[in-house]
């Protein structure tokens, strides 16, 4: 243990940073983006990842130590690319936040598959990309945090919600198996599971009546959802406990969401 901190120092003196290296997917809206407001404040190099850059290059951030790259987490090796070049420069990623995701709402009788395979690859496959990219390095120097972004849809069903579900439930059983595999080499893995938000996300979704009865049930509790930085500031809480902490999973909706 002290000698892997003491290795970490050396590492962090040799970059010339104070602060370890934080990736961050889905950077360009909602909780990505205030996630990424947040650590940028507090003085980490981020790599923001995400297909839209310009929206990643318009947050109010410094923009310092921030790099940007365009990557489609879907696509491993792009995602691999960026990830070895901002190690490059500010050394191992010591926290990857897996939040890159997308919600199509729709009935299984009538949803285009083509939905569910863009929220599996994305939600599923996108967090297990990023897994396989930084967990080698966590696991050989004994540190390091992934926190996975699920949501109350892992671990609860929604109407018109089948395949979303299925891929946030993925999402959950996926981390807690991976928890227990590298636990013992000090690496934390730790989810979020967030209620209804206002984001980006609900404007992809192309079923009018899903969407509709989705926005009718925000409005029969009143409208009120949960801001996203509250999702950040508890992303930041979970990553600044000590390292021998680990908060497995944080449930974050708004007091009066009803499901
Ligand atoms: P947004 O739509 O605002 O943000 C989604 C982000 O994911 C965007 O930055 C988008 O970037 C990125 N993204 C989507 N697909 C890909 C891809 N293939 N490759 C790279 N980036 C991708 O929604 P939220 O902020 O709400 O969503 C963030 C996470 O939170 C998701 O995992 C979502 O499932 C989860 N969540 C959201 C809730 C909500 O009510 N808002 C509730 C519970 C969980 P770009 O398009 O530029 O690539």
């Amino acid at each position: 243990m002290l000698y892997n901190q003491y290795i970490k120092k050396i590492l962090l003196r040799r970059n010339k940073m104070s602060k370890p290296l934080i990736v961050i997917t889905g950077a360009s809206s909602g909780f990505g983006a205030e996630i990424a407001k947040l650590f940028n404040a507090d003085g980490f190099p981020i790599l923001l990842l995400g297909r839209r850059t310009d929206k990643i290059k318009a947050l109010p951030l410094d923009f310092t130590n921030v790099l940007v790259e365009s990557v489609d987490v879907t696509d491993k090796k792009s995602f691999e690319i960026a990830i070895s070049k901002a190690e490059e420069k500010y050394g191992k990623t010591d926290l990857l936040v897996n939040n890159a995701g997308v919600m199509l709402l729709g009935n299984v009788l009538n949803q285009d598959p083509a939905e569910w395979k863009q929220m599996m690859d994305t939600n599923v496959l996108g967090v297990l990309n990023g897994m396989q990219i930084v967990l080698p390095q966590m696991v050989e120097r004994q540190g390091g945090t992934v926190i996975n972004m699920s949501s109350l849809a892992g671990k609860k069903t929604f109407t018109n919600h089948a395949a979303y579900v299925a891929s946030k439930f993925g999402v959950h059983g996926l981390s807690e198996t991976v928890r227990e595999e590298v636990s013992a080499k000090n690496v934390r893995i730790s989810l979020v599971a967030p209620g209804a938000a206002e984001t980006e996300l609900l404007t992809h979704v192309t079923d009018k009546s899903a969407l509709n009865d989705y926005n009718l049930w925000k409005e029969s509790m009143g409208g009120t959802t949960l801001a996203s930085e509250r999702v950040a500031q508890t992303v930041k809480f979970i990553y600044d406990m000590p390292q021998s902490v680990n908060i497995r999973e944080i449930d974050i909706a708004a007091t009066n969401q009803n499901a």
